[in-house]
């Protein structure tokens, strides 16, 4: 049969033809009233993507750069920062948080859960100038209590700066960066606006930007001071990806399409969307005798990780699923690899994809004999249509 090479990755994401369009089409030089107009549109509605008030600073980088812009610009050597991880992202910010000389406090917790408050609040010190967590962690499928953080620091009356790595949370989970008092939330452009990756973003509160006045860690190309500047006059402070960035104006006209013109409820729908898909597939795999890696009420609606039947390696689904249809899902990452597979709905995923991967699922565990009682053609499929019929009137 023909196969039609399809992501189900969470990042990159399967890419909107009309920002592919925009972005074939984007011949302009950066120094120019069009691009200018064009810079100063995409910000604004990056603010509405975002849901807050605060300046958006879009970066020329993967999602890591802007990770790192938050790291450099909000501690200095020697600051005593809170890490929030349980996963290969969360890792990263222990990372970026010790080369930039800060002492990090870990609180952690084992693959496929999620800290609790309590551990959090216990971690917390009294000189603990940051806070860094992701809003999902993608290697896991785990989604953090963000607002619950927040919330937190709030109470303990904590000078601490709330940093969240949104990359895979924007677009897929319900943020309130300013009534809940988030200082910065980050994003990426290969995740929810289905475009290819290359471009970061940072919503900034006032609080991270009066810290930045006295920050001392260096900073030189991803000085946010200085691209806010910039930005203000419509520019950026270097040569911008100026097909990239049409490309999300395009994808951000897309999301505001699906809800007559209005961005911020088209982001509510794109989260509807994802939620919906991820419900979906979590019904068909348990429907099916698979087990889910997430703790309930913690899923993370930007992927699902799925343990394969005990003995199993995950590869064998995963391979099975590239080479009989094509169809790319992840393994785990890093000591993950061969224990659990990730089917992502962040970003240009509808129904007929979610259908399709659980039915090519099916194929794949049958051909395979893998060891679930419950396993028979058409099982996830019918948990899966029962769980749209229910949500999607
Ligand atoms: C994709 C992703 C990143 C960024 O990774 P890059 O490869 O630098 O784009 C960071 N955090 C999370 C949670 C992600 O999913």
């Amino acid at each position: 049969m023909i196969r039609k090479t399809r992501l189900f990755t969470p990042g990159p994401t399967p890419l909107l033809p009309a920002a592919q369009f925009a972005m074939a089409a984007a011949d302009i030089h950066h120094r120019t009233p069009e691009f200018r107009a064009l810079f100063t549109k995409v910000l604004s509605q990056l603010k509405d993507f975002v849901g807050t008030s605060n300046d958006v600073i879009l970066l020329s980088s993967s999602g890591s750069g802007a990770m790192e812009a938050a790291v450099s610009n909000l501690t200095s050597p020697g600051d005593r920062v809170l890490v929030v991880t349980a996963g290969k992202f969360g890792e990263r910010w222990v990372g970026l948080g010790k080369a930039f000389g800060c002492h990090v406090d870990v609180v952690s917790a084992p693959y496929g859960q999620t800290v609790s408050l309590d551990e959090v609040k216990a971690a917390l010190k009294p000189d603990t100038t940051a806070v860094f967590v992701q809003a999902t962690e993608s290697s896991t499928g785990v989604r953090h209590d963000v607002k619950g953080i927040a919330e937190l620091l709030k109470a303990e009356k904590s000078g601490a700066l709330l940093i969240v790595d949104a990359i895979t949370g924007l677009g897929t989970t319900h943020l309130d960066m300013d009534a809940w008092g988030v200082d910065v939330l980050i994003g990426g452009s290969q995740k929810a606006v289905m475009m290819p990756p290359g471009l970061s973003y940072l919503a900034v509160s006032q609080r991270a930007w009066d810290r930045m006045e006295t920050s001392k860690n260096p900073r030189y190309y991803f000085d946010l001071r200085k691209e806010r500047k910039n930005a203000a006059k419509g520019e950026s402070a270097y040569t911008p990806p100026v097909s990239l960035i049409a490309a999300l104006g395009a994808s951000l006209d897309y999301i505001a399409g699906q809800a007559d013109g209005d961005l911020k409820a088209g982001r509510t729908k794109l989260v509807d969307n994802a939620e919906t898909c991820a419900a979906m597939t979590r019904a068909a795999a348990e429907a099916l005798g698979l087990k889910l890696f997430a703790p309930k009420g913690y899923e993370a609606a930007a992927a699902t990780a799925i343990l394969p039947p005990e003995g199993v390696d995950s590869g064998v689904i995963v391979k099975g699923l590239k080479s009989k249809f094509a169809a790319i899902v992840t393994d785990g990452q890093g000591e993950m690899k061969g224990s659990l597979f990730r089917i992502a709905h962040i970003g240009f995923f509808d129904y007929l994809d979610t259908i399709a991967i659980i039915g090519a699922l099916e194929q794949v565990a049958v051909a395979a004999k893998l060891p679930l009682p419950a396993l028979e053609f058409g099982k996830g499929l019918i948990a899966a249509q029962k769980v749209f019929a229910e949500r999607v009137k």
